[in-house]
C-alpha cells in the first residue's frame, strides 16, 4: 500500500456534478489500496472572479488582503469535495493550508513553500481518512495566510507528495497528458508517454502551459514521479514525468513551443572594450529586469552591437535604464523590435545527436521563415521569428521532427490563451 497525492484543477470541480466525478476518481485510488491525499483548486473561475471583485472595490488592493480573499476559493472546494466523498460512504476530511501546516515565506501573492508538516496528515491517513487539502495557499510562521501565485495548486500537490514521500503525484487536468506542442495549433499532435523533468521545465519556460513550473522544479528536486492525466478518462495513464536518468529512450525533440511575450532591444555602435556588457547588464540586473537571449556581434568597423530580449512588461523599465547608461557606454542607438516570437525545440536526446539545429534552420527556411536571432542550451534551441510566423514555424517543426500522429488530441475546458 502506497501514498498517492492527486490534484484536480478548477475546471474539474466547477460544479456539484463534477465534484462527484472527482470523488469517484479519488475513491478509485483508495480502492486500489492506497492512502490518498487530494489537493484541489478553487471551483471554475472563482479566483478570477475574486480578483475582479477586489479590483472593483479598489484598483490597488493590499497584497495581504488579496491573499485573505483568494484563499477562500479553495476552502469552498475542499469542503464540498470532502462532503461528496463522505456521501459515497468513505471517510474524508478537508484541511486548509494552515491546518496542514504548509509553511511559506512571508511574500504575499507569490510565496514559496519552505516546509510542510506531516504529523496531522499522517494521523488522518492512519485513521483511514481521504484528506482533501486546499491548494495554492500556505501560512507563514507568524500565522499569516499566503498564496503561491496563479496556478500554484500544482506546486502544493507536488510539495505534499515530497513531504509524505508519496509513491506518485497525479495532476488531473483537461488534457490527456503532455503534448509535444499546443494541440490548438497542431491538432494531430503526439502525446508523450514519458518526458523528463528537464524537458518539461524547458517547455514550461518557453510557453507550454500544462504545469506550474515550480511544481516541476519541486518534483525534480525531490524525485517525485509526476503524472499528468485526464480527469475525464480515468483509465488513461497520461504522461509520466521522471528524471532523465530513469528514462530508457528519449527523442531528440520532445516538444516545440512558442513564446510571444518578449521584445528585442538592440544597442548599436558600442566600443569594443572591456566592461561594456557588464555595465549594461549590471544596470538591468540591479533593477530586477531579467534578460533572456543575448547576442553580441562585432561589425567590420570595429564596433559591437548587443541585442537581447526582455519580457514585454519590462520594456519601459529597460528603456529607462538604458537611457541612463547609454552615454556612459558610448552606445549609438537603442532600437526596439516588438514583432518577435521565440520558437523553441526541446529534447534531452539532442545532446549527443548532431544536426538537430541544422534540421531546424532548414525546415524554417523551406517555409520561408526568417530567423532574427538564435540561442541554444544543452537541450533547447530557440529561434526568434516574426510573430505571424510563430504558428507556421510550430507546424513545420512538428512535422520535421516527427511529432505528429494520426489521432486528434482531445482538449476540453479552458486552456490558457496563446
Ligand atoms: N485557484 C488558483 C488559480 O486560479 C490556483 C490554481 O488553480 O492552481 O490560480
Ligand atoms: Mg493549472
Amino acid at each position: 500500500m502506497g501514498i498517492i497525492v492527486q490534484k484536480f484543477g478548477g475546471t474539474s470541480v466547477a460544479d456539484p456534478q463534477k465534484i462527484h466525478n472527482v470523488a469517484n476518481a479519488v475513491i478509485k485510488e483508495k480502492e486500489n489500496g492506497n492512502d490518498v491525499v487530494v489537493v484541489v483548486s478553487a471551483m471554475g473561475h472563482t479566483t478570477d472572479y475574486l480578483i475582479k471583485l477586489a479590483k472593483e472595490v479598489t484598483l490597488n488592493p493590499d497584497s495581504r488582503e488579496m491573499d485573505m480573499l483568494l484563499s477562500t476559493g479553495e476552502q469552498v472546494s475542499i469542503a464540498l469535495l470532502a462532503m461528496a466523498i463522505q456521501a459515497h460512504g468513505y471517510k474524508a476530511i478537508s484541511m486548509n493550508g494552515q491546518q496542514v501546516g504548509i509553511i511559506t515565506e512571508c511574500i504575499h501573492s507569490k510565496a514559496r513553500i519552505v516546509d510542510i508538516k506531516t504529523d496531522k496528515l499522517k494521523k488522518n491517513l492512519e485513521a483511514g481518512n481521504i484528506i482533501v487539502v486546499a491548494g495554492f495557499q500556505g501560512v507563514t510562521p507568524d500565522g499569516e495566510i499566503t498564496t503561491l501565485g496563479r496556478g500554484g495548486s500544482d506546486t502544493s500537490a507536488v510539495a505534499i507528495a515530497a513531504a509524505l514521500k508519496a509513491d506518485r503525484c497525479d495532476i488531473y487536468t483537461d488534457v490527456e497528458g503532455v503534448y509535444a506542442t499546443d494541440p490548438r495549433i497542431v491538432p494531430n499532435i503526439q502525446k508523450a508517454d514519458v518526458i523528463s523533468y528537464e524537458e518539461m521545465l524547458e517547455l514550461a519556460r518557453v510557453g507550454a502551459n500544462v504545469l506550474h513550473p515550480r511544481s516541476v522544479e519541486t518534483a525534480k528536486q525531490f524525485n517525485v514521479p509526476l503524472r499528468v492525466r485526464s480527469s475525464f478518462k480515468l483509465n488513461n495513464l497520461g504522461t509520466l514525468i521522471i528524471g532523465v536518468e530513469n528514462m530508457e529512450i528519449y527523442k531528440p525533440v520532445a516538444g516545440v513551443a512558442a513564446d510571444s511575450s518578449q521584445v528585442r532591444i538592440l544597442l548599436s555602435n558600442l566600443p569594443d572594450i572591456p566592461g561594456t556588457a557588464a555595465r549594461v547588464f549590471g544596470a538591468l540586473a540591479k533593477n530586477n529586469i531579467s534578460v533572456d537571449m543575448i547576442i553580441q556581434s562585432l561589425a567590420s568597423n570595429g564596433t559591437n552591437s548587443i541585442a537581447f530580449t526582455v519580457d514585454e512588461d519590462d520594456l519601459n523599465g529597460a528603456i529607462d535604464i538604458l537611457e541612463t547608461v547609454k552615454d556612459e557606454v558610448k552606445a549609438g542607438e537603442i532600437l526596439i523590435d516588438k514583432d518577435i516570437s521565440k520558437v523553441s525545440i526541446v529534447g534531452a536526446g539532442m545532446v549527443d545527436r548532431p544536426g538537430i539545429a541544422a534540421d531546424m534552420f532548414r525546415s524554417l527556411a523551406e517555409n520561408n521563415i526568417n530567423i532574427k536571432m538564435i540561442s541554444t542550451s544543452e537541450i533547447k534551441i530557440s529561434c526568434l521569428v516574426e510573430k505571424e510566423n510563430a504558428k507556421p514555424a510550430i507546424k513545420a517543426l512538428c512535422k520535421e521532427f516527427g511529432l505528429e500522429t494520426t489521432e486528434m488530441a482531445v482538449v476540453k475546458g479552458d486552456l490558457p490563451n496563446l
